[in-house]
């Protein structure tokens, strides 16, 4: 078993000059990507961190976050890729909850991330002009650190609809096998120009571009914030020949005016995953663009592919697919014995993908992980020919935009609002982000007062806006006189309809 920054070496060796990544005229090569992931190494044992240790990577997709990536994974320290929307709360949660000691955090983002490394202690590295300028003057660390079977590369922060986020432990081998993976079902070789508009910090982007491309020596072409019109100008400008992305994306490019002024040609194929892709956007794409858009799905988890519609295989518009090499998937009921074909049930998975449990909470492994077999939370169901559909979400996660949303999480903080008795988040089919997150509160006796209630409903709104990253926060907030309530007093969420 290796370490997954042989990657790296290795392309270095076959093509040391070959673009790695690229953002407008900033370009890595893959020679210059081993030296500043051995150099990112050397800060890490300067600064006294330990191989085993966290490492908080807090970050956009720049120029800089491979070879902090890479390093800290060379170093034999894990990664844990926040999402540089956080808030300092959050980042807190996720400081002291993993451990970290260390983080590496975009400059961007620093007035978040110092607020909650003051409280936790960690030493900070900023992400910023001067950074390169500091690995320069450190001593490379040429050693890549051993990695058994078990040992884990990164903790990815997932899945909190039973409260806070839990850190995925994803190893070594889990993020290599299934960037393998991609590099195959894409027919990835060093000619290939990917897009890189998915964030590193998430599992798609991470493994199913930047990890699979840097396997097969291919380049990544960054964009930071995803603009649909700049994607375009990065498809023409670098002749992207393999675009990934989430629905939504998909949904921007085709709504862009003036999209057939620009080449993009050079497009061979596109993937779309995250959540369920609308049928009308991948014909509408397909003709568009003349590129093939397969839909694949998986999770945090499974690090993630388990299940794809496949170039060559069978391709059913709509579903996510056949079972992917290396995986193995079933459709359970609630007793978890696999149902017959075509009803539905709950998507299970097992093989070599699936991560080696939550960090530091074995109730929620034990939970998620039975007899092997790893519960995916998401309600689906199998046809005749094996090709899996998922038909809904068993957990309550909202997906907005791409990003996950745990009412659970939201609600915590409305219930903090001093005029809010009861709290739900709920998702709302939105054209534009798939979901879109609403809130209906109850108040709290007398909080309405002679007041206005428009006004306090955006008050509490903008209490939450303050509180949590700019994707959870409820667009809308309903105030209600009661929320509706099952007999057991849990809150009904299905009866709530917010127009
Ligand atoms: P994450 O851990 O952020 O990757 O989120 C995983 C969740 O995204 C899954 O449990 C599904 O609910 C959802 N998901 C991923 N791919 C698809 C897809 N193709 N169709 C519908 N939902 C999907």
């Amino acid at each position: 078993m290796t370490n997954l920054a042989t990657i790296v070496s290795a392309s270095a060796q076959r093509n040391p000059a070959g673009v790695a990544i690229k953002l407008d005229d900033i370009e890595i090569s893959f020679g210059a990507l081993e030296v500043l992931s051995a150099k990112v190494a050397g800060l890490l044992a300067a600064r006294g961190v330990k191989p085993g240790d966290r490492v908080v990577l807090i970050s956009p997709n720049l120029p800089q976050m491979p070879p902090l990536y890479y390093g800290i994974l060379r170093y034999g320290a894990v990664v844990v890729p926040l999402n540089p929307l956080l808030k300092s709360r959050e980042v807190e949660y996720h400081l002291t909850d993993s451990g970290a000691t260390f983080a590496f955090a975009w400059e961007g983002v620093m007035g978040e991330v110092q607020t909650a490394a003051a409280n936790t202690g960690t030493q900070i590295v900023p992400i910023n002009a001067e950074l390169m300028g500091l690995l320069a003057q450190t001593e490379a660390n040429s050693e890549i650190a051993p990695a058994d079977k078990d040992d884990t590369a990164v903790i990815l922060y997932t899945s909190g609809t039973t409260g806070k986020p839990k850190g995925a432990e994803l190893t070594h081998e889990n993020l290599r096998s299934n960037a393998e993976l991609s590099t195959k079902l894409f027919s990835m070789t060093f000619e290939d120009v990917i897009f890189g508009g998915l964030p590193f910090f998430h599992v798609f982007g991470q493994t199913c571009a930047l990890n699979a491309a840097v396997m097969a020596g291919a380049t990544v072409t960054i964009l930071p914030k995803f603009d649909p019109v700049k994607a375009l100008e990065i498809i023409q400008r670098d002749k992207v020949t393999i675009f990934e992305g989430v629905p939504t994306m998909y949904i921007a490019l085709l709504r862009t005016a003036g999209r057939e002024n620009y080449d993009v040609s050079s497009l061979r194929v596109a993937a779309s995953g995250g959540s369920a892709l609308p049928m009308e956007i991948l014909h509408e794409f397909e003709n568009t663009f003349s590129a093939t858009l397969l839909e694949g799905y998986g999770l945090s988890e499974t690090s993630p592919v388990i299940c794809f519609n496949q170039v060559d295989g069978i391709r059913k518009p709509g579903s996510i697919g056949t079972v992917v090499d290396g995986a193995q998937l079933k459709v359970v009921d609630d007793a978890g014995h696999e149902v017959e074909t075509g009803v539905v049930g709950e998507i299970v998975a097992s093989g070599g993908y699936v991560m080696k449990g939550y960090w530091r909470n074995p109730e929620a492994t034990a939970a998620a992980i039975r007899d092997g077999w790893f519960f995916t939370g998401d309600l689906g169901r199998k046809d005749e020919d094996s090709v899996f559909y998922i038909v809904d979400r068993k957990k309550d996660m909202i997906l907005r935009g791409g990003y996950n949303v745990y009412p659970r999480e939201v609600e915590e903080v409305l219930y903090e609002h001093p005029a809010v008795a009861e709290a739900a988040v709920v998702g709302k089919v939105d054209d534009v982000h798939g979901e879109e997150i609403y809130a209906a509160v109850s108040l709290k006796d007398g909080a309405a007062g002679a007041g206005d209630l428009e006004a306090l409903a955006a008050d509490i709104r903008e209490f939450v806006k303050a509180r949590v990253a700019a994707y959870k926060y409820p667009r809308k907030v309903v105030i209600m006189d009661a929320l509706p309530k099952g007999p057991t007093g849990k809150i009904l969420k299905r009866e709530i309809v917010i127009s």
